[in-house]
């Protein structure tokens, strides 16, 4: 498969990665064989993170004996200070078997108080830059949800690498980050290529996302054949032809009265009510495993209960969603599911 290069860290990745959020699902032997058909096709960019529970040992046990230097790993931390940002990064390193990380992500940085924290004494950038100099981890990299704070990131200028989601749906990005993010030549990676698992078609998401070469998609793959199938549309390289133009714009107006863009611009609910994580409790179920998303997703359900229906919320979300119904659907959605995985 062919290469490019992935913005400044000169690094030359696949033009696809694999995301390592879904093999959370899988038995180790399952996710290994679905990590090494990967490899086979040419992939050799792997994206996973701390938090997704076993994804580094499952990836460390699939890249074993493999040479490392045709491997590009990239991993995240959601850790704020140096010291457990350092725990982090020598776990992933026993986790992936490997003795350096390429790409080590801040992950999710997308509110302030995160961005100061990280930034404070003692806080995990020093951790970062302290692993760089010990040949732990070569770039310092981030991801967000929330464009402003991708956008307030780049321009720090201490970062090789931003990671967003970016779909056909979720296109804030188009905006300010990826011009900002191009010009400055940081390597870009694309997460949610399928919404998060609620897209279904992929060839129009992947022609979506092809269309533009200076990103790189990391799909999550958890099925034998699923990265076959991306290849195989990467290298037909075919055009977005008119029909799905029109397909796009129809599953965007189906979708839109539902479809929450994760940007949390309805923040802060008076009553704490973690809006964005309970409208995609579909993705969580469709992408991770039950104890897992259950851990990450249950207290945040409950809290439903409290709203109040003041309507704050929609006052500020810019797509207009109807939220207190959409939280009411979600929870029940959510119970159906606790109730089937308990
Ligand atoms: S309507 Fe409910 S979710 Fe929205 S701000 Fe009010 S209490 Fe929070
Ligand atoms: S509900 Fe609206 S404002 Fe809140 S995160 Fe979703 S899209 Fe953004």
């Amino acid at each position: 498969m062919k290469r490019t290069i992935f913005g400044k860290t000169g690094l030359s990745v696949s033009p696809i990665a694999f995301g390592g959020i879904p093999i959370m699902r899988l038995s180790t032997p399952e996710a290994v064989k679905v990590v090494k058909e990967a490899l086979d096709l040419g992939i050799n960019f792997i994206d996973t993170a701390t938090g997704y529970a076993d994804s580094q040992v499952k990836i460390g046990e699939a890249i074993r004996g493999l040479p490392r230097k045709d491997l590009v790993l990239a991993t995240k931390s959601m850790a704020n200070d140096k010291k457990t940002i350092l725990e982090h990064i020598d776990n992933s390193l026993k986790q992936m078997k490997t003795d350096y990380i390429d790409i080590y992500q801040l992950h999710n940085v997308s509110s302030k108080e995160k961005f100061d924290a990280i930034f404070a004494k003692d806080g995990a950038f020093e951790g970062l830059m302290l692993a760089v100099k010990q040949g732990k981890i070569r770039f310092p990299g981030f991801s967000a949800h929330v464009m402003e704070f991708a956008v307030k990131m780049i321009k720090t200028d201490k970062f090789f690498s931003v990671q967003i989601p970016y779909n056909f749906i979720d296109k804030q990005a188009e905006e300010e980050v990826l011009p900002l993010a191009k010009k400055m030549n940081l390597g870009i990676i694309a997460m949610k290529p399928l919404g998060g698992g609620l897209l279904d078609d992929a060839n129009l998401c992947f022609k979506f996302l092809f269309k533009d070469d200076g990103i790189v998609p990391d799909p999550g793959i958890e099925k034998p054949g699923q990265m076959k199938e991306i290849v195989d549309i990467f290298n037909k390289a075919e055009k977005l032809t008119k029909a799905d133009l029109a397909e796009m714009e129809k599953i965007k107006k189906e979708t839109s009265k539902s479809w929450c863009h994760r940007c949390d611009y309805c923040q802060p609910c008076p009553q704490g009510i973690g809006i964005s994580t309970v409208l995609l409790v579909k993705s969580f179920i469709k992408r991770m495993n039950a104890e897992k998303a259950v851990a990450m997703v249950s207290e945040v359900v409950k809290k439903v209960e409290s709203c109040t229906e003041c309507g704050e919320c929609i006052k500020r979300c810019p797509y207009s969603l109807d939220i207190p119904n959409l939280l009411k659907e979600n929870r029940l959605v959510w119970k159906e599911y606790v109730k089937k995985n308990s």
